[in-house]
């Protein structure tokens, strides 16, 4: 007899459609790639010789599951000394990289059915996420009108008996949007009166491009026993390949969460958590330096799309650009395909992250000066070319 079919959720859901423009682009020796999001900077080298000794001192076993005490006790003070969030290093749960804290988040606060209520645009890997987790996406839109905060007056219209999880995710993954204070206690009201659990993902936390070095955190704003935190170390000091995140959740949570993770992959890779210990105690100029850097990219591309009458917001956060394609005509998987293939140029699609990005593209900073400058430059010319 032939085996049973595989999962149905996961098999209907799509992969992200960044991957498919970085598939056809690595075909490509010479594209420029603007379609990453990974930080194109290289891991601190105290971050990387801390590895390198703990390997040497045989740190090859497992961890506790929530990770080492000694990091968590680390991560309690960092988010007491960035984050201004008091918690004891037993609500703090370390996990394979952001990705795994937001996926034991999630599995853990919902039910199969239940709905979760995702911003859009959003992160692809969300709806994937939920496809594991057997809960139905629900989009509410957070639209180029409102500077792409979302609306609130729709997200509550959209809300129901089978609304379970609300995700916010600022500095947002794909417009760089912040959101400002009174967004946040707005979201958190919403979420008190409709009995939902939030699930904050704040991993560009210290990618800030405007003054201030950290994020406004969303439990400062919501009642912080029904909002699980999630934060990693890829951004900040980058280290994506590293798989290193934590969440920070209420007390009745943490140990849920914990059972999802010794379900799953047993604990965070071992060599990586003492890297991220080194990294926590070392300097942190390194952070300023790449945000520096994102800040000075987002200036120049800013500058570009404006010019070309393709900007559709000034980006707060995280290292993203959205440029308006729509004047062009066509939807933006079809314009991003032919950007790679007339122009040798990868950027992600917006219909990837939503509908309300359809007619955008992102733009990646975590790129060269000079490949922006040059892939930014024939984005615009394909435009006008279409136009
Ligand atoms: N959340 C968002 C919004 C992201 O953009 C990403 C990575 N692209 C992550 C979470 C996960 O990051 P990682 O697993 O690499 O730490």
């Amino acid at each position: 007899m032939a085996p049973a079919g595989l999962s149905i959720p996961l098999r209907a859901a799509r992969h992200s459609g960044i991957r498919e423009i970085a598939g056809l682009a690595a075909a490509i020796p010479e594209a420029i790639r603007l379609e990453v999001g990974q930080p194109d900077h290289r891991t601190p080298a105290h971050v990387v010789d801390a590895a390198k000794h703990a390997l040497d001192e045989g740190w090859h076993g497992y961890t506790p599951t929530a990770g080492l005490p000694s990091l968590r006790e680390r991560l309690a003070g960092k988010l007491r000394r960035v984050n201004g969030i008091d918690v004891a290093a037993e609500q703090v749960v370390c996990a394979t990289g952001g990705a795994g804290a937001v996926s034991a988040a999630v599995v853990t606060l919902c039910n199969p059915g239940d709905e979760v209520l995702l911003p859009d645009p959003g992160w692809p890997n969300y709806r994937l996420l939920l496809a594991v987790a057997q809960a139905t996406p629900v989009a509410y839109p957070c639209p180029a009108e409102l500077g792409f905060l979302p609306d609130l007056d729709r997200l509550e219209s959209l809300l129901g008996p089978r609304s379970r999880v609300l995700v916010v995710n600022s500095p947002n993954n794909p417009t760089g949007c912040v959101y400002p204070p009174d967004v946040l206690r707005r979201l958190g009201e919403i979420a008190e009166r409709h009995g939902l659990w939030i699930v904050s993902d704040e991993c560009y936390d210290q990618v800030t491009l405007d003054c201030t070095p950290v994020a406004p955190g969303l439990r400062h704003h919501a009642d912080p026993d029904r909002v699980v935190s999630c934060f990693t170390f890829s951004k900040t000091y980058a280290m994506t390949g590293w798989r290193l995140g934590y969440a920070v959740a209420p007390p009745e949570v943490v140990d849920t969460m914990i059972k999802m993770i010794e379900g799953t992959t047993s604990c965070a890779t071992t060599f990586s958590q003492k890297a991220g210990e080194a990294a926590l105690d070392g300097p942190q100029d390194c952070v300023a330096a790449f945000v520096t850097a994102y800040r000075r990219r987002r200036d120049l591309v800013v500058d570009l799309l404006r010019e070309a009458g393709l900007l559709l917001s000034v980006p707060a956060g995280a290292f993203y650009v959205l440029a308006d394609v729509s004047p062009g005509g066509l939807p933006s998987d079809a314009f991003a395909r032919r950007l790679l293939r007339d122009r040798g140029v990868a950027v992600a699609p917006g219909a990837a992250f939503g509908e309300v990005a359809g007619g955008a593209v992102r733009v990646s900073l975590a790129s060269s000066d000079q490949d922006l400058r040059e892939g930014v430059g024939r984005l615009c010319d394909l435009v006008a070319e279409l136009r």
